[in-house]
């Protein structure tokens, strides 16, 4: 995993601590479904989980949860190791995708559900029932059954039922996924606003990037049962650790090549066809060593000529595609493969070339940034398919 060296978690001591936790359902142990994952999530932090399907976000939360036992490793909620303690007995409470409230009963009546069976004095069950639905914004729908409800009204009140046991942490598996897009995005504000009012510390399974990117303070991209970097949002995007998290999150340019010289602070890749890209060096590396370079397509400006900056390749437009705000180009550069490349549509482009055009990509070597996993063998200098974008 990479290292967070940006955001290191809240130094009070994080409210839910993996240690190495593994989930084998049995079969070869390349196939466990979580592969040995550390995490420390913040009080009060919103922690996304989030990977493509069948990476282990669902088994890692519901271990957490005590849905299921870790067949390795140890998980602390506030400092006290929850293995083998029961699900109810764990502070913790979780919403699903599938809403599961009670049809046949008032949306107070859901709500209060959890805090009759605790017994809770009716006065104050009316009084922190009222206060959540204040909260998720239901307090003219009260008295309505779920099915009088719009798919985001009946999420909110399965999140007012959850929270209203004034849990430690919230764990949420895809809540938003029955939802259309327009619904979902209006939703994920409003969780983020409910959490910040409330300040419980929120776990949040998706495979959405977009929604993840909008919603969390910190993010862990998951891949094949293991987490491969946990950063905030603007890191994940910006500097991805490596080459998944790269071309899970976004769109973006893998460039492949050797380091001929390091400096202080930025040293020169050499593309292996006669072209050489100054890279900014954090942490140590080594000349000679051979490394992938990311740069994100909106980053990336097109000229005519070669533009007067230390980072530019040569290449030709294959493709042209128009997205309203913004235009994309697929560019064969002089290297043999692929790059792809956005420009505004709003008037700032220096050019508009069409298929055939010879351009020039050149991109700010702040706005570059090194993965820290080596290249797979294949990807090295001399091989045109190590440039790609993904
Ligand atoms: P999705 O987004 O599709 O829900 P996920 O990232 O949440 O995916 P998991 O549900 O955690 O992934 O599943 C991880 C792996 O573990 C998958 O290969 C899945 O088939 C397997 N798995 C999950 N639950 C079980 C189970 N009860 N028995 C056997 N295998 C399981």
């Amino acid at each position: 995993m990479a290292t967070d060296t940006l955001s290191p978690p809240p130094a009070a001591g994080p409210a839910i601590a993996l240690i190495d936790v593994a989930k084998d359902f049995g079969g070869n142990r390349n196939a466990a479904a979580v592969r040995g994952v550390d995490l420390s999530i913040g009080e009060g932090e919103f922690f996304s989980l989030l990977g493509p399907s069948g990476c282990g976000k669902t088994t890692t939360l519901r271990m957490i949860a005590g849905f299921e036992e870790p067949t390795r490793g140890q998980i602390l909620l506030h400092g006290r190791d929850m293995v083998g303690v029961p699900a109810d007995k764990r502070d913790i409470n979780m919403v699903f995708q599938s809403y599961a409230l009670f049809p046949h009963l008032s949306v107070a009546d859901n709500v209060a559900f959890g805090l009759r069976r605790k017994r809770v004095p009716k006065d104050e069950i009316r009084h922190r029932v009222q206060q959540m639905l204040h909260t998720v914004e239901l307090a003219d729908k009260a008295d309505r059954r779920p099915r009088q409800l719009s798919g985001g009204q009946q999420q909110r009140v399965a999140l007012a039922r959850a929270l209203v046991n004034r849990p430690r942490a919230l764990l949420l598996d895809e809540p938003l996924g029955a939802l259309d897009l327009k619904l979902r995005q209006s939703m994920q504000l409003e969780l983020k606003r409910i959490q910040r009012e409330v300040g419980i510390t929120f776990i949040y399974v998706t495979h959405d990037q977009a929604e993840a990117l909008t919603m969390s303070d910190r993010i862990a991209v998951m891949n094949h049962g293991l987490v491969e970097q946990v950063a905030p949002p603007r890191e994940v995007y910006e500097r991805p650790a490596t080459a998944f998290v790269a071309g899970f999150i976004g769109t973006s340019n893998l460039i492949g090549g050797r380091l001929t010289s390091v400096g202080a602070e930025t040293g020169v890749l050499d593309l292996g066809d006669g072209q050489r890209v100054t890279v900014p060096l954090r942490g140590s590396r080594t000349a000679g060593s051979a490394v992938e370079l990311t740069v994100r397509p909106e980053k990336i400006t097109l000229t005519a000529g070669p533009a007067d900056t230390a980072s530019r390749v040569r290449g030709t437009v294959r493709e042209v595609v128009y997205l309203g705000t913004s235009t994309s180009y697929t560019v064969d550069t002089a290297a043999g493969a692929e790059m792809t490349v956005f420009q505004p549509n709003d008037g700032t482009a220096s050019v508009s070339p069409a298929r055939g055009d010879t351009v020039w990509l050149s991109w700010a070597v702040d706005h570059s940034y090194l993965l820290t996993t080596a290249p797979a063998p294949a990807a090295t200098a001399a091989d045109p398919a190590s440039l790609t974008s993904r």
